[in-house]
């Protein structure tokens, strides 16, 4: 992940006053560096945090270990939809639960990564998916959302939208890295062409594809620590408040 940590500065250490509502969306390809990158925006402007790539991950994993046939979406959406995917607004960042039970990092795993992409690309999923966030923005009118569709789709009117981007081989070596975390060993070249893959399917389906919003601020990360990011995106949130009034 971006690393080293650098000093912050008192005005993007502001957190945002509590009377105020505020999307901000964070879109990109993987590898960019967003949950991270979000999670710690949101906690530097006291704000929540939604990570929906967890959504359809959660989604997936209950695609997979109910053993249903990616193709048949019908029952795919009615079985995600009958685990009530939800999440756990106690802790930071807040982990996904299905059927109330925490899904853990089974929704990080190799086997669900590969599939994401052609799950997430059901139309009736995207819409049950988007009207979940769009219900949890409702419940979390202080929120940074994180996504592929957030800035595009989901909350078109948001405050800020930014859209993350990275040399892609940067992007192959950050995946591989958090993997390595966990005890999973892949080669920097195979994850390039993983994530290169997922991309290509994530932009070019049809409903919800990943597209950098025309009123995005565009941020390119690779040579970005996460405090570089984050306080170049807090100092942009802050400017953009106080020209709004
Ligand atoms: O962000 P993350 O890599 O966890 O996202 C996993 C996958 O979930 C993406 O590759 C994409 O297929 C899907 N996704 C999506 N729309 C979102 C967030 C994620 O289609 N808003």
């Amino acid at each position: 992940m971006l690393q080293s940590p650098a000093t912050t500065n008192r005005r993007t250490s502001q957190v945002i006053p509590p009377d105020t509502p505020i999307i901000i969306t964070i879109d990109g390809p993987a590898g960019t560096g967003k949950s991270t990158v979000a999670t710690e925006l949101a906690r530097r402007l006291g704000l929540d945090v939604l990570d929906t790539g967890a959504m359809y991950r959660a989604a997936t994993a209950i695609a997979i270990d109910h053993g249903i046939d990616p193709d048949d979406h019908e029952r795919i959406v009615r079985t995600v939809a009958d685990a009530d995917l939800h999440f756990d607004w106690s802790k930071t960042p807040p982990p996904i639960l299905a059927w109330l039970r925490p899904m853990d990092d089974r929704i990080r795993d190799e086997d669900v990564s590969a599939l994401v992409s052609k799950i997430s690309a059901i139309p009736e999923l995207r819409r049950h998916m988007v009207r979940k966030q769009r219900l949890i923005f409702q419940q979390h009118p202080r929120l940074v959302s994180e996504g592929r569709d957030q800035g595009s789709v989901v909350f078109p009117d948001a405050t800020v939208k930014f859209y993350l981007d990275a040399d892609p081989r940067v992007r192959a070596r950050r995946r591989a890295e958090q993997l390595a975390r966990r005890g999973f060993v892949v080669p920097v070249d195979e994850m390039l062409r993983r994530i290169l893959e997922r991309d290509e399917q994530d932009s070019t389906r049809s409903d919800g594809p990943l597209v950098c919003p025309e009123d995005a601020i565009v941020v390119d990360t690779t040579d970005m620590t996460l405090d570089e990011v984050v306080d170049h995106l807090a100092g942009l949130v802050h400017a953009r408040l106080d020209r709004d009034g």
